[in-house]
């Protein structure tokens, strides 16, 4: 009997070549190994007589090895197994290249299935490298290559489907009881296979429909259990307290007229369910979704001014510090004529403003202010996190731009500075992120979330136009540049992104910029901007570029996010295939924000169809929701969101696409939850839950 942890060293058939091959997949122990699912399965489970075989089909025959031998063709130096297999039809011949030992495992007289693809040579058809087996005895069981539908696995280099098969069968034949997560009630009313039954049929299924309803199966396990959290967590904060921020319409109103612009409905709609929400006494974590430039910072700002003004502070996290920096700018001018103290920390820099009035500042200084509860508003990067920053009277979290922070960061963030902070609340949550993200894709991973979304933009904003540029327009598209360029407008230029290596990027921007620079615009004022720069130095240039000192900014994707220019009228994007689609919508985002024409150029050395079909998504979406949906599609739920940074399983990731499943797993959840909220009854769902919450959180 094997346990699902029974290390594979232990098994008895399992040689150290294979062992280690395993590992490269990082399958150490029985349960890694089974739950190393096929991805697909082939048919081979009609057997046909040989005189039937068609050329260029899939077939599975039965018969006696009659003939079997080796030879090595001189020329190739490369070894042919050659067989010849009978049934009461007819012989065929079946080759192997480069096997030698094939010719000692079949040996004359042996019973054999082959499987596999017919070849047609010269008016005679051969199996081709087919799998084979022997069967030795009918009593031995199923056949586990040939004759069934036939598991088709992820493989390494070195380790085929056969052989993962072959490691595969015998440990399922002789498995313990598998304890099922799913309770039975979930099972029953779900209708889902049984845990056991689904193991086996989903490598060696007796029928496709049996491996389509294991595979739902396992799908749905993940799914509930990410549900199961998200249904948990958000009963959990609803037992918290949260200050009870009281606002009056009047002054609501009074600080939307000073604004200089009128909010838009979806605008008014958002900041209405904020302000709901944090009156409740019971925390808000709500996720405020729109479009790039939809405006939700000044939605933002509005509430986090009214929490100010009842005494509470309201803390802004960006992800870099030229949004955090511009954020401080924004809102310090927007609430100038208020009295109200307003703090910048990141590590490179700090500031403080009242009433319009900013100055610079000691760290320790602008974290004195914090604590003393002198300054409310507070803006800053990681920095609020991971310097000694205690809250006076936190009322409102504000995270910009969410998703470049992980799922744990987020969700530590409102209890670490519920830590922090001087009262006993947990302070109301707002996150903000531009990268819709798909309806599947919030139900099952912001399921704990209410979300608000603006889905229109500020009027009087210009559609861009946006062009795929191949290489030999690239002198057209500088042309263009420059005739704007003369006419007073501004332009960014983004470099290709360099995973992983912020140096090799900057070496990039660098030469990137000698170039355009020395050759293609010397008569233009270019400057470069990459993250390798002085916090102080990225400020200046950006401050620069603002008020219209440089007309050409080229720079890394650190420009991504949030950056408000509304001079600049195009981006060009150099690379542009090696960007997902909803950080190129975010680049675009950049341009558009004024009241010219603004263009967006996609540079693309790329030839592939596959490129261009992906690029030209941008072109024809109408809004970012739908191109999140196309982008989901395209890259799937793993890339979209980026499978590290979410800790969801693999297979949930891929089920994520399937929405009525992920409702499935909710209402389930909500179930179970709802009848025992501690698991007394569900031991094993505990520790799964556990267990994710884990990884997840990383708790
Ligand atoms: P995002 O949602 O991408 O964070 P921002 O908050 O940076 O967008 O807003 C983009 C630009 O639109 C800013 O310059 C902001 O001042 C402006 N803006 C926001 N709301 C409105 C509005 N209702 N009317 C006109 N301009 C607006
Ligand atoms: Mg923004």
């Amino acid at each position: 009997m094997f346990s699902l942890n029974t290390q594979l060293i232990h098994i008895r058939g399992i040689g150290p070549k294979y062992l280690r091959k395993l590992e490269k997949l990082k399958i150490e122990t029985v349960r890694d190994l089974i739950f190393h699912f096929p991805f697909r399965y082939e048919d081979f489970s009609k057997i046909t007589s040989i005189m039937e075989l068609e050329p260029n089909e899939q077939a599975t025959v039965q018969g006696f090895v009659r003939d079997i031998g080796v030879r090595q063709s001189w020329r190739k130096r490369m070894f042919i197994t050659e067989a010849t297999v009978a049934d009461q039809s007819g012989a065929v011949r079946a080759i192997w290249f480069n096997q030698p030992f094939i010719a000692s495992i079949l040996r004359r007289g042996s019973l054999v299935n082959l499987a596999g693809k017919i070849g047609w040579d010269e008016d005679e058809i051969y199996f081709s490298n087919p799998v084979y087996e022997i069967i030795t005895d009918e009593r031995q069981g199923q056949p586990r290559h040939t004759a069934r539908l036939v598991p088709i696995y992820p493989e390494t280099k070195g380790l085929t489907s056969k052989a993962l098969r072959f490691v595969i069968k015998p440990i399922l034949d002789a498995l313990e009881l598998l304890p099922d997560s799913i309770p039975k009630e979930v099972r029953a009313r779900t209708k889902l296979p049984e845990i056991n039954d689904a193991m086996q049929h989903i490598h060696f299924p007796p029928s496709i429909e049996d491996a389509d309803a294991a595979k739902r199966r396992f799908a749905f396990e993940e799914l509930f259990i990410v549900q199961l959290i998200n249904v948990e967590e958000k009963l959990k904060l609803a037992q918290e307290k949260a200050a009870t921020i009281q606002w009056d319409i009047e002054r609501v109103k009074q600080i939307i007229g000073v604004l200089p612009f009128e909010l838009t409905f979806a605008q008014k709609r958002s900041l209405w369910e904020i302000l709901k929400d944090i009156k409740q006494g019971k925390p808000m974590n709500r996720l405020l979704e729109g479009d790039v430039g939809s405006g939700k910072t000044v939605v933002a700002a509005v509430a986090a001014l009214l929490v100010s003004e009842r005494g509470h502070q309201a803390a802004f996290m960006a992800p870099t510090e030229v949004l955090a920096y511009q954020h401080f700018k924004t809102i310090s001018d927007l609430f100038k004529g208020f009295d109200c103290g307003i703090a910048l920390l990141t590590s490179g820099q700090q500031r403080l403003a009242f009433s319009g009035l900013e100055a610079q500042s000691k760290k320790a200084n602008v974290i004195k202010e914090i604590d003393a509860g002198r300054v409310h508003i507070i803006i800053g990067t990681h920095a609020l996190i991971q310097e000694k920053v205690k809250f006076n009277k936190l009322g409102l979290a504000v995270i910009d731009e969410q998703h470049r922070f992980g799922v744990s960061q987020r969700a530590r963030l409102a209890r670490d500075w519920q830590k922090t902070a001087k009262t006993k609340y947990y302070p109301h949550l707002l996150s903000m992120s531009a990268t819709p993200i798909p309806r599947t894709l919030s139900l099952a991973l912001f399921g704990d979330l209410d979300i608000s979304i603006i889905d229109e933009l500020p009027k009087g904003r210009q559609e861009i136009i946006t062009q795929i540029v191949a290489p030999a327009d690239r002198q057209n598209a500088y042309d263009f540049i420059r005739s704007e360029v003369q006419k007073g407008q501004q332009v960014f230029i983004i470099c290709p992104l360099i995973e992983d290596s912020p140096h090799l990027e900057a070496k990039s921007v660098t030469e990137q910029y000698e170039k355009l620079k020395n050759s293609v615009f010397p008569d233009l004022r270019i400057v470069m901007l990459h993250g390798q720069m002085k916090p102080k130095e990225k400020e200046r240039i950006m401050n620069e570029f603002r008020s219209r000192d440089h007309d050409v900014l080229v720079s890394t994707s650190v420009i991504e996010v949030g950056v408000d220019v509304p001079n600049a009228t195009i981006m060009m994007i150099e690379g542009a295939d090696r960007f997902g689609l909803a950080q190129l919508y975010q680049f675009r985002g950049r341009v558009g924000r004024g009241e010219y024409q603004s263009h967006c150029f996609l540079f693309t050395d790329s030839p592939a169809v596959s490129t261009h079909q992906r690029l030209r998504a941008l072109l024809i979406a109408k809004n970012g929701f739908e191109l999140a949906q196309k982008d989901l599609e395209i890259r799937g739920p793993g890339e979209f969101l980026g499978t590290k940074q979410s800790g969801i399983p693999d297979l949930a990731m891929k089920a994520l696409k399937n929405l009525d499943l992920v409702k499935l797993a909710r209402t389930e959840a909500v179930k179970i939850i709802q009848k025992d909220q501690r698991f007394k009854k569900y031991p094993l769902l505990k520790t799964r839950v556990e267990e994710l919450r884990k990884r997840v959180y990383q708790e």
